[in-house]
Order: structure tokens, then sequence, then C-alpha cells
């Protein structure tokens, strides 16, 4: 499997066109924060039938969950529709999605990713009830949804150093703590966040919760100013004595020790297996503009793809799109045969993100001041890319990831 069906190449010029139509003149706008992606986001759902597909998946999670079947929220295993990665349970679909996103605006892309992982979470582990009123809306882009484990003292290690907590009170969970850098949170309706929550023998877990926009208790900050992405909002989330419904936490309590903590590392490896496509998406376009740039601007009256300085960064960067697209497409493949582990997400976010960010500072390398310029997509890609090599886990947890999985 080195190339893609019809099926989906169908797709994939599906999504170039609407992304050259519809995404590429918006970018700037989106850029300065005159404009907030959500619209886009709706139209993008509804034009492309990806908010029915991903409605659809749901549906079917529903109906399993109703009739009893495998996968029950108070069960261990997460439903397959979450596993499978949403688009009409095929990863590919997703992996070309998201690729041409990234292609035009990684940070779009990411807007995407945020509330897809709110939405896929719920509907992964969280009950009949939740699926419904929660995964539903904000697949179907009704909603927009959040994933929210980072602190501001917990990153790298999010599971071990969470402070945020989920006690009982009354009927319910008070919500105490804070998380920083979460993407769409100044806007979400819907945050899955991740609490300790308090079982009933007083041992806490950490599990997704989920909040709603509206909820006493619940605060979101402001857009916070970052490097790149500012096309994607990304903020603070403030929770101080937070009241919700003790059936607001996503999956079971009972769960054994080893268990513990599952859920974050599922939602993490699902992550970790989407970002390497957005990466592919950063290095095609980079190697597309760059090789066009080579052979038609000239210098010392040749094209300068003839130096040599020139063309082997370009050689470099082909290479390594080959690489990061044979990742992407084992990476699909293994996601549907339910075969994704944490030693190959890790090692595809890592080769795919550091590989972007390297090609993309090439691209702009190579394309001189207009590569500096912001007329071109370049510049935006350069400063998008660098995000990859830090959220969903750095470069270097990654290689923590990896390294143990070998020693283990
Ligand atoms: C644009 C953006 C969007 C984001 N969106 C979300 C989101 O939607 N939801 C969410 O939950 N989070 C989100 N994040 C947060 C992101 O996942 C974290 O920033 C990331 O996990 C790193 O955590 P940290 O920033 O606290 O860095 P730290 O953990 O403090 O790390 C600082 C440095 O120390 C290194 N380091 C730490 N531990 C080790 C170790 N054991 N070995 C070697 N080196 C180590 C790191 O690699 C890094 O270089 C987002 C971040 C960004 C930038």
């Amino acid at each position: 499997m080195f190339e893609l069906d019809e099926t989906h190449q169908a797709f994939e010029s599906a999504v170039r066109a609407w992304c050259e139509r519809e995404l590429a003149p918006a970018v700037p706008a989106l850029e300065r924060g005159e404009a907030l992606p959500y619209p886009l986001l709706r139209k993008l759902g509804r034009e492309l039938g990806i908010a029915e597909a991903l409605a659809a998946t749901a549906e079917r999670r529903l109906a399993r969950l109703r009739s009893g079947g495998q996968a029950r929220p108070g069960s261990e295993e997460p439903g397959r529709e979450g596993e499978a990665g949403g688009l009409g349970g095929d990863p590919l679909l997703t992996s070309v999605l998201f690729k041409e996103l990234c292609r035009v605006s990684p940070g779009f892309g990411m807007v995407l990713m945020a509330t897809l992982g709110c939405g896929m979470t719920i509907l992964a582990r969280g009950s009949a009830a939740l699926v419904e009123r929660f995964a539903l809306p904000v697949l179907r882009f009704e909603k927009i949804g959040a994933w929210a484990l980072t602190e501001p003292e917990a990153g790298s290690d999010a599971f071990g150093g969470m402070r945020t907590t989920a006690v009982r009170e009354g009927d319910g969970l008070r919500l105490q703590g804070r998380k920083t850098f979460i993407s769409n949170a100044p806007y979400a309706d819907v945050l899955a966040v991740f609490a300790r929550v308090e079982r009933e023998d007083g041992e806490p877990v950490a599990r997704p919760v989920v909040v709603e926009r509206g909820t006493q208790g619940l605060e979101t900050g402001p857009p916070l100013r970052k490097m790149g992405m500012h096309d994607s909002p990304t903020g603070d989330v403030f929770l101080d004595g937070c009241h919700v419904p003790l059936d607001h936490v996503v999956g079971s309590l009972e769960s054994s020790a080893r268990a513990r903590g599952a859920a974050v590392l599922e939602t993490l490896n699902l992550e970790r297996s989407v970002m390497p496509s957005m990466c592919l998406g950063i290095l095609e376009r980079c190697v597309e503009e760059s090789v066009r740039y080579a052979r038609d601007r000239r210098q010392f009256g040749r094209a300068i793809g003839e130096f040599q300085g020139v063309a082997f960064p370009l050689a470099r960067m082909a290479l390594a799109l080959e690489n990061a697209r044979n990742l992407v497409l084992k990476l699909a493949w293994a996601q549907k045969h339910g075969r994704l582990d944490a030693r190959l997400a890790s090692a595809a976010k890592l080769y795919c993100a550091e590989e972007a960010t390297r090609a993309a500072l090439a691209a702009v390398q190579i394309h001189g001041g207009s590569g500096y310029m912001a007329d071109l997509p370049l510049e935006k890609l350069a400063r998008d890319a660098k995000m990859f090599e830090i959220g969903g886990g750095t470069n270097e947890i990654q290689l923590q990831t990896i390294a143990r999985s070998l020693l283990a």
C-alpha cells in the first residue's frame, strides 16, 4: 500500500479544491485575528460531507451502546469507532483530510484536530447519554470542542503532575484546577477536561470530564499570543468549584491500577497518529513550492536549482517527504487493523515533526527574501511547523516513549 487508491485520490482532490477556494483566501484574516475559524470549519464539515460521516460513526456507536453491545461505558475497552479515527471508519481518509488542510494552514488543521479530539474522546468511552448530548453535536460541528490535558505545572509530565481535581460533592463532582495552552479553549462549547477524579473508595483516577461552557465555575482566558498558528485560538481554562454531574466522567472509574491513565495515552496516541499527516501536508507543499522556485528563479545567469547549495537541500526534503508519506500510510493501516501502538505513533510523530520543521525552514531559505515575506505560504508554514515539535508531546518525550518501548 504505497499510494492512494481511487477513492482516496478523489477525496484528496475534493479537499484540495475546497482549500484553494475557501481556506487559502480566508487565512490572512484568520491569521490577523479579524475572523474566527469556526464558521469555516462548519462549512468544511457541510460541504465535504465530513460532519455527516462523523455523525454516522457516532450514531453507530450510539446504537451499539444502546443495544448493550461491546465497549459499554463500564468496560475498559474503547469503542472501535474512536480507535479507527473517524471518517467512515477509514483512518486514511482522516490522514488525507489533515494533510490537505495543512498544506494551506496547519493552524486551521489544529482547530479541527482539537474539536475532533474532544468528540472522539467522548465517543470512544462515553456513555450513550454523553455521546448523544456532547459527542454528536461536536462531531456534527454544531458545537466546538476542546481537549484539555496540559496544566501550567504539568506539561510533559501531564499525567503524573496533574493537579486538577474532581472531588465528590453531593450527587456530582466539584472541579478545581487550571489548564493551559488548550486549542479552541477561548471559544469551545464543550471541553473534555482531564482531572484526578475521586472514586468511591477515595482513590483518584485520571479521567476526562465533560464540562459545558456556561457551567458555573468554568472560565476561559482570551487567545494567547504565539509564534505561529495564529489562526488557531489557544487559551487557558480555569475551574473554580465547577460542579458537574457524576455521569459527565468519560469511562469507568472502577478500572484496574494498570488501566489508569490508559484513556490519556489512547487519546495521545490518536493525536500523535494524526499529527504526522499534518506534517506531511507541510512537507508536500514545501517540496512543491521549492522545486518550482528552484526551476524558475535565475541568478548568475542560470536557474538556482543548478547550484548544489539549492539542489541538495531539495533532495533531502524529497527524501523526508517519501519517508513521511510511508509512515503516514503505515499509521493509517495500523489504526485500521487495531495495530497502532505508542512506539509507532511516537516514531512517526517525531520524524514527521522534525522533518516538516526542517523542510519549512529550508523552503524559506531556497526562496530567499521572498520566502521570508508573509505573501507566500512558506513563512506561515515555517512558524506553524515548529508547533509539531512541542504539541502532543515534545520531541524529547517521543524519544523517551520509543526508548522505553524498546527497553521494556
Ligand atoms: C499551539 C499549542 C497548542 C496546544 N494545544 C493543546 C491542547 O489542545 N490540549 C492540551 O492538553 N495541550 C495542548 N498543548 C500543550 C502541549 O501539549 C504542551 O506544551 C507539551 O506537551 C509540552 O509541555 P510544556 O509546554 O509544559 O513543556 P515542559 O513539559 O515544561 O517541557 C519543557 C522542555 O523540557 C523537556 N523535557 C521535559 N521532560 C523531559 C524529560 N523527561 N526528558 C527530556 N526532556 C524533557 C521538554 O521536551 C521541553 O523541551 C498545546 C501547545 C501548543 C504550543
